[in-house]
């Protein structure tokens, strides 16, 4: 089923998961999405790697939770370091496999370089692989967005003109980037709306696992961390457990007020581990997401 048919009819739950580096960690992928299954996830989705076998293994999660877990799924698929002609190889396998959702991205710069250099013959940005799904195939299709702007653009305005450019070329919905503080997720929305976007912004929420990887996360994004979060994780930054129950705590509250204002939807990125994700779906009881054993 097209997402954006699932938005028509309800307000998803959906989990993100990542492909491991070597394919015996598939099966741990498929355990964790097996233990959240029980929180009847509306969809799930699975990045893409920056190259590599990784790849491969984005397929075959997103095969797997199709065929055997019987859940909707929604292909990651980036421009980096491959042809038109290979992407549209990539589409073409997740098309005969049944899949029926991707999210377009153009990904990020490789390691240690600060500039996205499209492959000879590759797309140059989300907008560019938008337009050739939406040409060439039937996929219901999403795209990202930063409501506190994409770190590499220039102002805040002309990041949103090209978030209105990848709607016009097909995005259906956009899901965000994550963020600490959910102003920005309102003064986005707001923003947008203004703007004359007016399809489905799903808020994409990273709960805290432990310190360090938040503060590299952030640092990576752009993200800001509140005062009160970042107090947070000074406090608990040599210990993990503590760091991971705080984290449990902050996101339930931040998913308890953006589904109370009523948002369209929530991502969890889930990073492969079930535990804050099922703390929050607990406490939070959302209709038809608590769990059933
Ligand atoms: C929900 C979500 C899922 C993600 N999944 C993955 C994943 O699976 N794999 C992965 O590698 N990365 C993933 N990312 C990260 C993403 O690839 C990076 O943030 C990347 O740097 C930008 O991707 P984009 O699709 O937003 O690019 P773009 O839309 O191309 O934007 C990149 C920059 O170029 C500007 N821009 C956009 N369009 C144009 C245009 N037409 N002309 C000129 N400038 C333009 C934008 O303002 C922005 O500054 C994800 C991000 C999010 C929020």
């Amino acid at each position: 089923m097209k997402i954006k048919d699932i938005l028509e009819k309800t307000r998803p739950v959906s989990f993100e998961f990542f492909p491991p580096r070597q394919a015996d960690g598939i099966p741990a992928v498929l355990e964790t999405l097996d233990e959240l299954k029980v929180y009847s996830p509306d969809f799930v989705s699975v990045t893409y790697g920056a190259g590599g076998s990784t790849r491969a293994f984005t397929e075959e999660i997103t095969f797997e939770a199709k065929r055997t877990a019987g859940v909707e799924v929604m292909a990651h698929l980036t421009c980096v370091g491959q042809t038109k002609e290979e992407i549209h190889g990539v589409l073409e396998r997740l098309e005969a496999e049944g899949v029926e959702n991707i999210i377009a991205l153009r990904g990020d710069p490789p390691r240690g370089s600060t500039e996205f250099v499209p492959v000879e013959g590759g797309f140059q940005h989300a907008t560019d692989l938008l337009e050739h799904v939406k040409s060439n195939f039937k996929f219901g299709v999403a795209a990202a967005c930063y409501p506190e702007g994409h770190t590499e653009s220039v102002d805040l305005g002309s990041d949103l003109k090209y978030v209105k450019m990848k709607v016009e070329n097909g995005a259906d919905f956009l899901v965000t980037q994550l963020f600490y503080d959910n102003r920005h997720y309102y003064d986005f929305v707001e923003r947008a709306r203004a703007g004359g976007i007016d399809v489905p912004i799903i808020p994409g929420v990273l709960p805290v696992l432990n310190s360090a990887q938040v503060r590299r996360f952030t640092a990576l994004s752009g993200s800001e961390i509140p005062p009160e979060l970042d107090k947070l994780l000074d406090k608990y930054a040599d210990n993990d457990d503590s760091a991971r129950d705080m984290g449990v705590e902050y996101a339930t509250a931040q998913v308890r007020d953006l589904w109370d204002v009523g948002v369209p939807g929530v991502h969890f990125y889930v990073l492969n581990r079930s535990y804050s994700v099922s703390r929050i779906l607990d406490n939070l009881t959302i209709p038809g997401h608590h769990r059933q054993d």
